[in-house]
């Protein structure tokens, strides 16, 4: 199931896939991707423009039938993947930003460090 959390790149709460979720949306985020750089390459266009007239719909789409969340930049699902955060920090409840972190980056708190984590 994803999870809802605060996504620091977005600056909203967001949900983020679980490994099973990502899986089964990995090759549409790929495809589409790729259809935004045809797009893009065939037409000339900007790769913003690309981006704002094919979004890689089919990716978007089977975002939201999990998440339920409508989301309309193909590039932030690729961030939108629960083991790419660390822990929920004990102080403010916000994940940390990688695995990884030493502190985090909102409250600036240390305790994951030392908090028993079961
Ligand atoms: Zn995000
Ligand atoms: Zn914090």
């Amino acid at each position: 199931m994803a999870e809802t959390h605060y996504c620091w790149r977005c600056g909203i709460a967001v949900p983020l896939l679980s490994e099973d979720e990502w899986s089964a949306i990995e090759p549409l985020l790929r495809a589409g991707i790729r259809d935004v750089q045809n797009y893009s390459r065939r037409t000339q266009a900007e790769l913003r423009e690309a981006l704002e007239r094919n979004q890689g719909v089919p990716a978007l789409q089977a975002y939201k039938d999990i998440t339920g969340f409508l989301e309309t930049n193909i590039n932030a699902i690729w961030h939108h993947r629960r083991s790419q955060f660390g822990v929920p920090c004990p102080q403010c409840r916000n994940l940390l930003r990688t695995p990884r972190a030493k502190f985090c980056a909102e409250c600036g708190s240390t305790a994951h460090l030392i908090s028993p984590d079961s």
